[in-house]
């Protein structure tokens, strides 16, 4: 039962029977709605939302059963108890009120005692059919999640094999070369070819390895198993610190640049989880753009929103390919040639919304992209 009093409607034509129930039902800790015709019954059963109705089946106008037949016939009342009055010799009316789907009546003249049972057995009966209906609720949509999660497990396994098949077969080919190579030892001169197979493993290994670590961080982040444990951070600190080293990793290849405001931002976040943003974010960057291409990090604090992106002058991403493109698996049609899973960025925004943060994308095919984080600055 609601924690404020429960609302019963009574709709009686009778003077003296309307006051002897609302006095009865007001001293038992009722609240009370009274309609003296028809209309004005089904207008306060509609915005009154009263939790349980009695109805006196002998009303001048609109009689009983036809207000018991609107009630049910109307979506927000259809589901109210009503409890019929009618004359103790009347049977065909308590019939009918049954038919007409009732849950019970008093008869007249009334006992006070007896008209306070029925009305507290039914109001609870009412709320033990709503709390099984939230319960049944709650229990679908688990069941949905549930349905949803094992669908995607099923999409993840399959999409993740036919990912792993391209790296495993190189292996394969690989271990034949050395194989073949090995046989003619030990005057083979072909050191050179046989370490470049063994680059070409690791470099395949390596890709497997974090194809597997996606997947298991994007199925844990949509089973939502992920920790989020914010703390205090210098995140000009952690964003400095992430693409020097992102820079000393591609000397030769990009220039990895930083640019921020003069004073260090401090924000309550998960250091962990932003490391792996940007980190996805500045891979890609570099995966994505030519060789002499610059990537700029960039981090402003504007009226309380923190404002992270990655700029790089690479391929670009097409209009229609950038709606997608948060989505697990999907890939920009022009990174057919480029490896990778197409799990980063949907990491990257469960990340960042776990953080209530916004991910958003500005790009031009062959002229590059912009991908800006904005995070709600906590202090
Ligand atoms: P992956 O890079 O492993 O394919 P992501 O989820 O990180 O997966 O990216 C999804 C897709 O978004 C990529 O396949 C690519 O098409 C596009 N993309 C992401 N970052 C960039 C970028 N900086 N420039 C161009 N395309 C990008």
């Amino acid at each position: 039962m609601k924690n404020k009093s429960p609302v019963i409607l009574v709709i009686e034509d009778n003077p003296g029977t309307l006051g002897v129930l609302f006095n009865l039902l007001n001293d038992a800790g009722f609240e009370v709605l009274v309609a003296r015709d028809g209309e004005k019954a089904l207008e306060i059963a509609e915005e009154g939302s009263p939790d349980l109705i009695l109805l006196d089946v002998m009303l001048s106008g609109i009689d009983g059963f036809e207000i018991c037949r609107r009630l049910k016939d109307l979506e927000m009342t259809r589901e109210l108890p009503v409890i019929f009055m009618t004359a103790l010799t009347k049977t065909g009316d308590k019939v009918k009120g049954f038919e007409l789907g009732a849950v019970d009546y008093i008869t007249k003249p009334f006992d006070p005692e007896e008209v306070l049972v029925r009305v507290k057995t039914h109001l609870t009966i009412q709320q033990l059919q709503r709390d099984l209906l939230e319960k049944n609720e709650a229990l679908e949509a688990s069941l949905e999640r549930e349905r949803e999660l094992n669908a995607l497990k099923s999409r993840f396994v399959s999409i993740a094999s036919h990912e792993l098949r391209a790296p495993l077969s190189k292996i394969l080919l690989s271990k034949g070369l050395l194989h073949r190579y090995c046989r003619k030892l030990p005057e083979s001169d072909r050191i050179q070819d046989m370490q470049r197979e063994l680059e070409s493993i690791v470099r395949a290994v390596s890709q497997m390895t974090a194809t597997l670590d996606e997947v298991l961080t994007i199925t844990k982040s949509e089973a939502g198993k992920i920790t989020f444990s914010p703390s205090m951070i210098d995140l000009t600190a952690l964003c400095r610190n992430l693409v020097e080293e992102f820079d000393a990793m591609a000397p030769e290849t990009h220039s990895v640049l930083f640019s921020n405001s003069e004073k260090p931002i401090y924000t309550r976040a998960d250091p962990k989880l932003l490391e792996t943003v940007l980190s996805n974010l500045l891979a890609n960057a570099i995966k994505y753009s030519p060789q002499g291409g610059t990537v700029l990090c960039d981090l402003v604090l504007k009226e309380g929103t923190i404002l992270l992106s990655v700029k790089d002058e690479g391929i670009g991403i097409a209009e229609e390919d950038q709606v997608y493109l948060f989505e697990a698996f999907y890939r920009g049609e022009n990174a057919e040639k480029i490896e990778g899973s197409g799990l980063g960025l949907s990491i990257v925004k469960q990340f960042v919304e776990l953080h209530s943060g916004a991910i958003k994308v500005e790009s031009e095919i062959n002229k590059g992209a912009t991908f800006t984080i904005l995070l709600p600055c906590r202090q």
